[in-house]
Parts: structure tokens; C-alpha cells; sequence
């Protein structure tokens, strides 16, 4: 009997990942028979790791923190979004090819959509965070034309380098794109997002209460007991609260489309999500 068709999400750690349960869920909505497994590679083993699993028949994987910016090294064929970001989250190989892609600021943009203040040519965006997630989502947000967009960061140096690589799609899309500094942040914007790791070291949010204004959305990307504290301040400032598990199963639907060429729907799933991590 042949084998099922092998993926994986590769990260460390990785055990925690829901990305086996939204694939399988994804399968049995398309008819597909296919493995998907979480497997932890060490933090300086993704080329080895890879290698072995790609001889072992791997067709495609995602990969997730720290290795990102890694695997976006390893991409002999990167999207233009992959290659805008330098970090990607989906792989597949064909011979010796590796192609890449990054899913995470579409997947964001999608589960965004519904929830949006107003139209995106007549919003003030802030980002927080220029690591593997922020990369991700900048080229996508740029990508929608929205009025501004700043961009902060902990270490400043690597707010003002992302905004270098994306000046021009954001002159292109007619955005004002800047950096600022983790204590100068403007005020009352429309969408904040938080695309740092604040989240896991229990804190609220980075930055302080001005950056929103009442009725603007404020994402966490992050998702669970993690992101309650971010939750409960955007909802104490009159803000509306989203988390990131809309997020993460869109994007995991966009690499299933592009590994088995059909979009899943992502409303059941999350929604069986939810239900699991209330
Ligand atoms: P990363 O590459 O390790 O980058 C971490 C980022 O967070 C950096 O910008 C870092 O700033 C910043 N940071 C860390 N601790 C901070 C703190 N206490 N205060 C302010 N900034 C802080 O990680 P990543 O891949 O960007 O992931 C970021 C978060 O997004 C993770 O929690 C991840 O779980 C989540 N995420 C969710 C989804 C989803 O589908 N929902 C997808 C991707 C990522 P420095 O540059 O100063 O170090």
C-alpha cells in the first residue's frame, strides 16, 4: 500500500502547534488522504533537518518560529512576498528546487477583512514588531493601501531597515510608511496590530493606551491564555479585540492551496478552534 502524501510543520518548539489538526481538518473537508506531523528540529539544525526529511519523501512543510528567516535561506525559488519579508512559512520541493512562500500577512489581511474600522485608503495602521511575523505582514498591508502605516519596534534599527526594503511598494500603493521608536509612538490610530512576541512574556501591550482610539481594532497575533492580557487592555481602552487564530488558520489555508491546489474553508475549522481552546 502506498504512503499518504507527508508534511510537517517544523519549529522548536513545535508540540504546542495546532497546524497537524487544521491540516487534517483541511483534508477531510477536500477528500485528501496525507500525513502532517509537528516535528522539533535543534534551533541550528533546519538545513540538516531538512535534508533528512526531504530524503525520507517530505513534499512540503511550514515552518515557524525561530526559523523563518532561516528557511527563507534555504529557498532556491522564493515568492516576491517571500523574498520582500525574508522569512517564509510554506515549503515544497520538487528535485532540487525549493520553493517558498510566505503565507502569514495574506492569512492576517483575510481574517482582518471583516473587522476593519473602514475602508483601508482611510486608515492609520501602527505594527508593532519587525521579527519573522512583522516582515510577513508589512508587504500584505502595504498591499491593501491604507492611509499610513508606522512601524515599531524594540530594537529600532530593525523598524528602519524593514521600511527600507518596503519603500517602495509603499510609494507604490501611495502609503506613508515610517519607523518610530518604542516610546515615541503616535497616537489614535485606526488598526493597531501586535506582531512581537510581547505576548509571551505575560505582558499587556508594549506600548501605552494612546496608540488607540475608541473603536479601533487591536490584534494580538498571538492566540490562547497568551493573548488575554493584550485582549482585556485593547477592551478597557473602548478598542475591539481580535486574536491571532483567525489568522494562523488562514494562512495555514493559503500553503494547503498552494501544496494541493484547493482553498479550504477556514470558518468551521476556526470555529471548532475556538470551541477547543475556550
Ligand atoms: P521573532 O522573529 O522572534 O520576533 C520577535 C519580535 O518581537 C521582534 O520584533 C522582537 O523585538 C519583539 N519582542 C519580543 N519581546 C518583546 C517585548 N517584550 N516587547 C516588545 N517587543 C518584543 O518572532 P515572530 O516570528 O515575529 O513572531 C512574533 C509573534 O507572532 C509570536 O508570538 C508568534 O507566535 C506570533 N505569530 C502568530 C502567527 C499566527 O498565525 N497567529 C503567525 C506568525 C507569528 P526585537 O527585534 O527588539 O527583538
Amino acid at each position: 500500500m502506498s504512503q499518504p502524501n507527508r508534511y510537517a510543520v517544523l519549529g522548536h518548539p513545535v508540540k504546542h502547534s495546532k497546524s497537524p489538526w487544521i491540516h487534517q481538518q483541511f483534508a477531510a473537508q477536500t477528500g485528501h488522504t496525507l500525513s502532517y506531523e509537528a516535528i522539533e528540529l535543534p534551533v541550528d539544525g533546519l538545513a540538516q533537518g531538512l535534508q533528512a526529511l526531504r530524503d525520507a519523501g517530505l513534499q512540503g512543510c511550514n515552518v515557524t518560529v525561530p526559523f523563518k528567516h532561516q528557511a527563507f535561506d534555504l529557498a532556491s525559488d522564493p515568492t516576491p512576498r517571500a523574498r520582500l519579508a525574508q522569512a517564509c512559512n510554506t515549503l515544497w520541493f520538487d528535485g532540487e528546487r525549493v520553493y517558498a512562500d510566505n503565507t502569514d500577512g495574506q492569512g492576517l489581511m483575510c481574517d482582518l477583512a471583516p473587522h476593519l474600522p473602514g475602508p483601508w485608503p482611510t486608515l492609520r495602521v501602527l505594527l508593532l514588531g519587525a521579527g519573522g511575523a512583522g516582515a510577513g505582514v508589512l508587504g500584505p498591508l502595504l498591499e491593501q493601501s491604507p492611509r499610513e502605516v508606522q512601524l515599531i519596534n524594540r530594537t529600532e534599527s530593525r523598524a528602519h531597515e524593514l521600511c527600507q526594503r518596503h519603500a517602495a511598494l509603499a510609494q507604490r500603493m501611495g502609503v506613508v510608511l515610517h519607523a518610530a521608536p518604542l516610546a515615541g509612538h503616535g497616537a489614535a490610530f485606526d488598526v493597531m496590530i501586535n506582531a512581537s512576541a510581547s505576548s509571551l512574556s505575560g505582558a499587556a501591550s508594549p506600548l501605552d493606551a494612546r496608540a488607540l482610539r475608541a473603536g479601533s481594532l487591536a490584534v494580538d497575533l498571538m492566540y490562547g491564555a497568551a493573548a488575554e492580557p493584550f485582549l482585556q487592555w485593547a477592551q478597557q481602552h473602548q478598542a475591539q479585540p481580535r486574536d491571532g487564530l483567525g489568522m494562523l488558520v488562514e494562512q495555514a489555508a493559503l500553503s494547503y492551496a498552494l501544496w494541493h491546489g484547493v482553498a479550504p474553508a477556514v470558518a468551521p475549522v476556526l470555529q471548532q478552534l475556538r470551541h477547543q481552546l475556550r
